[in-house]
Parts: structure tokens; sequence; C-alpha cells
């Protein structure tokens, strides 16, 4: 059977009705407080996208550790979001592997031949 719903362009709703029902699953008034209550906890997601951090001068590793520290403890409490994190942990990784580069350039310069290990 059709959901008995009429849209705001006066067209009926297309989907199928829950079981006993006369609504489909979107329309059912059963539904509406769960949809309502899941729109709402999406919107509290995107804004923890919007935590206003301030820039910090990164001059070299232990600058890019306490970031790291402080972004484990923003991820831990909820207080960032999961990509927003990781985007700020690419960052450090880039950090680390553009540093260990630039020593490495840095050394070949001085002593010819010698380089430091490649950590990874
Ligand atoms: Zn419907």
């Amino acid at each position: 059977m059709q959901c008995k719903l009429i849209k705001n362009d006066k067209k009926r709703c297309k989907a199928i009705v829950l079981k006993g029902g006369e609504f489909c699953y979107y329309h059912s008034p059963k539904n509406r407080d769960d949809r309502v209550a899941a729109s709402s906890r999406g919107g509290e997601n995107s804004k923890k996208n919007n935590v206003k951090l301030t820039p910090v001068k990164i001059s070299n590793p232990e600058d890019v550790l306490k970031i790291v520290s402080e972004t484990i403890n923003l991820l831990r409490s909820g207080k960032v979001h999961p990509n927003y994190a990781n985007s700020i942990f690419i960052g450090c990784n880039t950090f680390f592997k553009s540093y260990e580069k630039s020593l490495n350039y840095r050394m070949e310069k001085k002593f010819p031949g010698i380089s430091l290990i490649d950590i990874g």
C-alpha cells in the first residue's frame, strides 16, 4: 500500500507503507522522534568540526609532539571530529617526514656520503 502523506508540492508520497501502518518509514509519526534525534545528533557532530584552534608556530618535532598530544585529548573528550583530528595527524606525519628529509639533506651537505638512519 502507498504512503498516505501528501507532500508540500501536493503530490502523494510514493513509498510503501510500514507493515500495518498508513505511512512509509520516513513519514510514520512513530519514527518521527527518532529521526529528529538522529538529525540533531548529526548537527552536533558537524559542530565538532568547528573547534577554534589557534595557529601555532611549528619549528621542531617537540612542537609537533605537543599538537599530537593535544589532538589525542580533544579526540578522547569528543571535542573534535575524528576527520578533523585525522587531518591534523596527517599534517604532523608530513612534518616529521619533511623534517627528517631536511636533516638528512643538511647532514649530506656537511658530511658527504653520510646520512641519518631512515626511521620510516
Ligand atoms: Zn511517505
